[in-house]
């Protein structure tokens, strides 16, 4: 049962010719055919292609082409459908690009393909990756595999439901403000978002781009480390990737944690953090004390301000983004006897309602009169944000946090209710605005319900490594990631 193996596992089996790349592709797709009917993780699934460049995988290999020089090959991924593929449909989960195929590879994409990764189809998401539970999906939510009556979170909620239930051996998702975190807590899996900057957002359909970066969802975290390590480094159609070099993640993990300093900070263990949550959270503490790491309180003063400078900043970058989709260049068109009319018939049969909202309250923040008021103040206090980050970071390694404030939430338990969907954000967002980097790792699961939970450990600007060797210690100390969904 190829399909169930961690990257690193069929990356040795591959090797050693115990298993073929179709087999293992295959293994993917049946189970995706067994499991996806009610989980509803995949928007598209590219059968074909996949067995094609399986079995390219496969001749590569018996013709001498290792891992070392392919890290990937062979190996069955899946892409969040934010991330271009070309000759794939690119929907975004929104009707607007319902039928659009992509014109070219995104970055991410050409070197996952380099790497010899076998690519199986596309995965659900919130409308433009706005949302937190993949409801905003035109397409139709998904089911979370630990209980199909919950959501999978958002907005990468096909990401972390396909990895949790064993489609595919992992995944690419985007994190604007905590969309490959938050999904990856609530279905029980590894989900890394990257320092603003390491990975290239080209090909993927910005939401709001001083935000955006594409993040491995994996089983585990050495399998974060190999995909980061993949994905990672400077590109020159993205102005804002990093010309610095990449380090070799996955030798950084077993570099041992002794004598780290962790900053709990005391704005994020607040009323309203779910007491399994808190208590989950707890044990993890003293299991990373016990591995010889050093729990420290912190602060972040400026905490209680970051949801409101999100809902600003992020709107306000999408409304621009957004533009774009006018019925002239992209997907849908609804005619209309003019031009005007067309543009406004086509946005509002193409996009979702959440959308809609976004580009309105984008537009209100940026327009003449608010624009001070408004979107200059949310920068200023992303600022404080950032400086509260570079501040704690002088006295620890790394910051430890709860992902979410509760398990998974029924679905339609918070699509009537915006405020109460945007506070599901309120441990994660703040990474993003302060462009540092974050991870969420298996910590335990709900005594009665038996969902879930995730930690969140967040680190300094490319502080990748430090990151991924705290929670790979964590992760051999407290092997939560082994739990599997009863599916
Ligand atoms: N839930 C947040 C939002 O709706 C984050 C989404 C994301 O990271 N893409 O904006």
């Amino acid at each position: 049962m190829p399909h169930r193996l961690t990257l690193q596992t069929l990356i040795d089996r591959l090797s050693r010719g115990e298993v073929t790349s179709r087999e293992a592709t295959q293994a993917c797709l049946d189970r995706i055919h067994q499991v996806d009917p009610s989980l509803h993780a995949f928007l598209h699934i590219d059968t074909e292609g996949a067995l094609r460049a399986a079995d390219a995988a496969d001749a590569a290999l018996r013709s001498g082409v290792t891992h070392h020089h392919r890290p990937l090959l062979g190996v069955p991924l899946a892409l969040k459908d934010l991330i271009a593929v070309h000759g794939q449909p690119l929907t975004c989960g929104s009707r607007i690009l319902q039928g659009f195929v992509a014109p070219y590879d995104a970055t991410v994409t050409t070197r996952l393909r380099d790497a010899g990764a076998v690519l199986l189809g596309r995965l659900n998401l919130d409308e433009f990756a706005m949302g937190s539970s993949t409801e905003n999906s035109a397409f139709g939510p998904t089911r979370n595999p630990w209980d199909t009556h919950r959501t999978p979170g958002g907005s990468s909620g096909g990401c972390a439901a396909a990895v949790a239930a064993d489609e595919c051996l992992a995944a690419l998702g985007s994190d604007t403000g905590g969309s490959v975190r938050q999904p990856a807590a609530f279905c029980g899996v590894v989900g890394l978002k990257p320092t603003y900057g390491r990975v290239s957002r080209y090909g993927l359909v910005a939401y709001a781009s001083s935000l955006d970066q594409i993040g491995p969802v994996t089983k585990t975290v050495a399998d974060a480390a190999l995909l980061l390590e993949v994905i990672s480094g400077h590109d020159p159609r993205d102005s804002t990737s990093v010309p610095q070099p990449v380090p070799p993640y996955r030798s950084a993990l077993t570099a041992g944690v002794r004598g780290l300093r962790i900053g709990l900070p005391a704005e994020y263990f607040v009323d309203g953090l779910d007491p399994q949550v808190r208590s989950a959270i707890d044990q993890a503490i003293d299991t990373l004390r016990q591995l010889g790491v050093e729990p420290v309180n912190v602060s972040l003063p400026h905490t209680g301000a970051a949801l409101a400078a999100y809902y600003i900043i992020a709107p306000a970058e999408a409304s621009a983004n957004l533009a774009r989709f006018d019925g002239v260049r992209y997907g849908l068109r609804v005619p209309g006897p003019d031009v005007v009319s067309m543009y406004s018939a086509t946005r509002g049969a193409g996009f979702g309602p959440e959308v809609k909202r976004r580009i309105i309250l984008g537009t209100y923040a940026l327009s003449r009169g608010y624009h001070d008021a408004y979107y200059l103040r949310a920068q200023k206090v992303r600022t404080l944000i950032r400086r509260d980050f570079l501040e704690a970071f002088q006295t620890v390694d790394a910051i430890l946090t709860p992902t979410t404030p509760t398990p998974a939430f029924q679905l339609g338990e918070k699509s009537g209710d915006p405020l109460q969907m945007y506070l599901q954000d309120i441990y994660t967002i703040s990474c993003n605005l302060a462009g540092i980097c974050g991870i969420s790792v298996p910590c335990g699961l709900t005594p009665v319900t038996r969902l879930p939970i995730g930690l969140q450990l967040l680190g300094t600007p490319f502080g990748e490594e430090t990151l991924l060797r705290l929670a790979h210690a964590y992760e051999q100390a407290a092997p939560w990631h082994l739990q599997k969904p009863p599916l």
